[in-house]
């Protein structure tokens, strides 16, 4: 039988193969997409996350045309390991001059499976004025979400997922080394923005290490097990998942809870399951956050397709 290795063990490990960053797949969209496709069979959410598979492909499809975009100078890069910044800073920095495009461009893909609510936002589109959508794009960014009419709200969607390809095309343009490591921040080394859960890996990254995955340039960075990413308390972790009298119906996805600041974030496993990817896994198992909400813990991952007003 293998022995299991302590935390620290693990963090060893992790550390010892150099660098503890992962920079996104190259079809990262697509293998989200088909993830998404095939845990929408039988779902009770089966036109939601249908819909996100197809939102996933057009952003697959929207990066192999466009998502060559170049690394930043090294004067930049070097300053932000020095200073242990994110070299893609998400709140601060100046949108991408095209985003706009890309949300036109996702749109049109989309435009006939959408929702009858995005539809009709859709529609509206070309008449919405533009920096308004720069608002809400910077707002999104920030977290900073002000969106209270029926409008902007079904556009959220639309809008995370065009932050979402223009972050990932230009972490793809980052080398490894560029990404500030070894931090195990509570938010991304190289966007600064939160996670959508962390996702245990099995084969060339190291048998069982953890990760945190960025919910905007889907980079991953090492996380210790059973500590806290948010707040890094080790004491009193505790882990829930979605067991019933049938038995679990996704064994690979549980919640990590933490005492002290009663946050929660999933854990997805590929050791229970070599196909799970963060972000989809994380859209099927929503019904583990209403659990874990009952039982006094607040949500800590963010993940772009989901707005609630
Ligand atoms: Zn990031
Ligand atoms: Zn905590």
């Amino acid at each position: 039988m293998q022995k299991l290795l302590s935390p620290e063990e693990i963090a060893t490990q992790a550390g010892s193969e150099g660098n503890t960053n992962r920079l996104p797949a190259p079809r990262l969209f697509a293998e989200r997409a088909a993830r998404l496709r095939t845990l929408a069979d039988g779902h009770a959410m089966v036109d939601f996350l249908r819909f996100a598979a197809c939102l996933a492909n057009a952003q697959q499809t929207w990066l192999d045309k466009h998502g060559t975009t170049a690394r930043p100078d090294s004067a930049h890069l070097e300053r932000c390991r020095q200073h242990g910044m994110p070299p893609l800073d998400a709140q601060g920095a100046e949108l991408p001059a095209d985003w706009q495009d890309s949300l036109k461009t996702l749109a049109a893909d989309v435009a006939a499976h959408a929702p009858a609510g995005l539809q009709n936002a859709i529609a509206e589109l070309a008449d919405f004025p533009a920096e308004r959508l720069d608002a809400l794009a910077r707002a999104i960014l920030r977290c900073e979400e002000d969106l209270s009419n029926p409008l902007e709200l079904a556009l959220a969607p639309l809008i995370g997922a065009a932050l979402q390809v223009q972050w990932t095309a230009r972490a793809q343009a980052l080398q490894v080394g560029d990404i500030p490591a070894g931090f195990e921040d509570s938010l991304c080394p190289a966007c600064g923005s939160h996670p959508v859960a962390s996702i245990v890996r099995i084969g060339d990254a190291g048998h069982g290490v953890r990760y945190a995955a960025c919910s905007l340039c889907a980079c991953e960075w090492h996380v210790t097990r059973i500590k806290c990413v948010p707040c890094h308390n080790t004491r009193d972790i505790a882990y829930q998942g979605l067991e019933n009298a049938q038995g679990d119906p996704h064994p690979a996805v549980k919640a990590e809870t933490c005492p002290e600041c009663h946050s929660s974030l999933k854990i997805v496993s590929m050791e229970k399951d070599p196909l799970v990817e963060a972000f989809a896994d994380d859209l099927a198992t929503l019904a583990l956050d209403m659990l874990v909400d009952e039982t006094g813990f607040h949500r800590a991952g963010r993940n772009l397709f989901l707005f609630t007003p």
